[in-house]
């Protein structure tokens, strides 16, 4: 049961700014929304309307929208955790304010009903039939080459690489429906039509589980960083190499990239990835991280000290302490480290 009123007229911009967004006085910043890699700042928020926009990857809404993306929650668990936070956890007195009478939600209405209805969900088949599709072709091979990734490495994690993204999206739409792409976030609603979110010849990385295929990112099968990577469209990731957790290994890295993983097992290093600004993970994840050695390794800058912060906050909790573990001088990330291993 909520007041919505007071938990929508929570300042935008604070929980924007306490969610990981560096915005600017006017209200402007870098989209840090789950599955956009915004190189110029295209994310806004308006004070006039305490809502949020991001104008290249078409998102947009409330303040519970925003804490429903970021966090990959329900609208319930937005609410709870905005009026947690900001509010003083108000939601079970049920007291009502300054003697208003206090509008006691038993359901979201219309408008957030329709939004939980349209939640994308994880579609295995889906992506496992797009990623057979998607073979790595030699040009992807030579480029993960040069970064330091083995066949045997590239085989393990079975990267693949999108052909005609515009071909596949055809066959795909045949074969599943436009509907089942739009669910599983594959396929976007963008101003001029619908749109694959990976573009053509992209990198394809599989978040695997048991063989199955729960995710997908693309990445640039180069190394310029302007739209580096696509993920399904609101979709959070899912936590990478979670079959690493599987086996009985005493230590585990937690990284905060895919190719940092595919490094740390070039470097015989068992290493799971958790992406995004606000990983969360379930108690029975958490349980497969006891008893075990937990390092964290993030890059050697602003960020991956944020990072580092982050994921113990996320573990300690629940009783687990991490070890930061430190690169050498002149390498930002553990893919620095192991192209300069090989050169040495
Ligand atoms: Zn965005």
């Amino acid at each position: 049961m909520f007041d919505l009123a007071p938990i929508k007229a929570i300042p935008i911009s604070t929980v924007a700014k306490d969610l990981g967004f560096n915005l600017s006085r006017s209200g402007g910043g870098r989209c840090r929304l789950p599955g956009h890699d915004d190189a110029t700042p295209s994310f806004a928020v308006r004070v006039a309307t305490n809502r949020f926009v991001c104008f290249a990857c078409n998102r947009r809404g409330s303040v519970i929208d925003l804490v429903k993306m970021m966090h990959g929650i329900d609208f319930v668990d937005a609410c709870r955790w905005l009026e947690a936070r900001y509010l003083g956890g108000t939601a079970t007195t049920g007291r009502a304010k300054s003697g208003r009478i206090r509008r006691v939600m038993q359901q979201p209405n219309l408008e957030d009903a329709a939004v939980i209805g349209a939640q994308t969900q994880a579609d295995p088949d889906v992506f496992g039939w797009i990623l057979e599709r998607s073979p790595l072709r030699p040009d992807g091979a030579q480029y993960l080459a040069s970064r330091g990734f083995g066949r045997a490495t590239l085989a393990h994690f079975r990267v693949g690489q999108i052909g005609n993204g515009q071909d596949l999206l055809h066959v795909a739409t045949a074969k599943w429906s436009r509907q089942r792409l739009v669910a599983c976030g594959l396929l976007k609603e963008a101003r001029w039509g619908d749109e694959f979110v990976f573009p053509s010849n992209y990198l394809l990385f599989p978040f695997l589980v048991d063989g199955n295929v729960i995710y997908l990112q693309a990445r640039r099968p180069d190394g310029k960083r302007i739209k580096r990577w696509y993920c399904p469209h609101s979709l959070p990731p899912p936590l990478f190499n979670a079959d690493a957790l599987s086996i009985a290994q005493r230590t585990i890295t937690l990284c905060e990239g895919v190719t940092d993983v595919l490094s740390a097992f070039e470097l015989d290093m068992d290493a799971v990835g958790l992406l995004g600004a606000s990983s969360r993970l379930d108690d029975q994840t958490i349980a497969q991280f006891r008893g075990r050695n937990l390092s964290v390794l993030g890059d050697a800058d602003k960020a991956g000290r944020g990072f580092a912060k982050r994921m113990s906050s996320l573990f300690a909790p629940h009783g687990l302490t991490i070890v930061r573990k430190r690169l050498p001088a002149g390498c930002n990330d553990l893919n620095d480290y192991l192209i300069a291993i090989r050169k040495a």
